[in-house]
């Protein structure tokens, strides 16, 4: 039932993250030809984490199908908080570069915030940066954190309204859930967050009319927890294309519900995407 081009149930990512990048293609072409730009992502890579490096991978194919550029820097395993630091620092300067993605997650010894904060706000289109999350809990302008902001969209394109409506998300982290969250309250939702720590989580899940799952354990929600008619989101990614939901189980419950693959990832990467188009255009004075 992961057909999602033929099935009135299945929000198709990847139809609509196409939409997306055919919006940021014009915005591409307009640079080129207003300002005679090409954007230009950086991407950073540190360690040698293989579904990392399929996720820039994948990246970067994506600025390339619509005429932009990317700057791969790959750093090793063993590279300090420092060096990084002033790698991001030394991409934050230069100004060939609109926009930065540090790929998720560095390996451990590294501190991660610290590598976040050093990427300046115009160029934070992955929405990673301690601003960035107080704008969007503000509900200001901003380059929203790429997974939850194409969730957003996603919903959108479904015409989902999220006014008065439960949302529950699984998740807390400060790239996926907690963003989230702030989206959905901006939106009107009324908005549970949910975590490890969290008590009977099942039947807190079993109120939401819109349940968004980030939590990186396969098939984790399960297909009674959802109520009928409830919308389904389910962010997770584990190995063997295992989706954070029991899909076949919360397929027969959902009003509307995404893949795994071809649900919210193709949307990530779309959003990504268009936010550096915008971050060039900005940093050119189009927008
Ligand atoms: P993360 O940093 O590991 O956060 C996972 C969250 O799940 C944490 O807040 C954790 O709670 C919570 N959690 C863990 N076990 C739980 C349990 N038993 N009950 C309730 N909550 C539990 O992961 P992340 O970066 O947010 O990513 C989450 C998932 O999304 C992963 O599968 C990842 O691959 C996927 N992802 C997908 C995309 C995409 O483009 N599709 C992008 C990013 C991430 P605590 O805070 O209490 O520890």
């Amino acid at each position: 039932m992961n057909d999602g081009a033929h099935d009135h149930k299945v929000m198709d990512g990847r139809l609509v993250a196409q939409g997306v990048l055919d919006r940021a293609q014009s915005k591409v072409e307009r640079l080129k030809r207003e300002r005679g730009v090409t954007p230009c992502l950086a991407t950073v890579l540190v360690g040698n984490d293989p579904a990392s490096a399929t996720y820039v991978r994948m990246k970067r194919k994506r600025c390339a199908d619509i005429g932009m550029t990317s700057l791969p820097v790959e750093m090793p395993a063993a590279t300090s908080t420092d060096e990084l630091v002033s790698e991001i620092r030394r991409l934050a300067q230069d100004a060939s570069v609109n926009g930065i993605l540090l790929q998720h997650p560095v390996p451990g010894h590294i501190d991660e915030r610290a590598a976040f904060e050093a990427i300046t706000p115009a160029k934070d289109v992955d929405g990673v940066t301690a601003t960035g999350l107080g704008l969007m809990w503000l509900g200001l302008n901003v380059f929203g954190s790429c997974t939850p902001a194409g969730i957003m969209s996603l919903l959108q394109a479904y015409a989902v309204d999220l006014a008065g409506k439960h949302a529950v998300v699984i998740g807390r982290s400060p790239i996926l859930g907690k963003p989230m969250a702030a989206m959905l309250l901006e939106a009107n939702a009324t908005v549970t967050i949910t975590h490890s720590r969290t008590r009977d989580i099942g039947s807190l899940v079993r109120q939401a009319d819109v349940i968004v799952a980030a939590v990186g354990k396969a098939h984790f929600v399960k297909g009674d927890w959802v109520k009928p008619g409830a919308v389904v989101v389910d962010a997770g990614y584990s190995e063997g294309n295992k989706g954070d939901v029991d899909y076949d189980a919360a397929y027969a419950r959902a009003s509307l519900i995404t893949p795994v693959p071809g649900g919210v990832g193709p949307m990530t990467i779309a959003t990504l995407i268009e936010q550096t188009a915008d971050a060039a255009l900005r940093q050119h004075g189009l927008m």
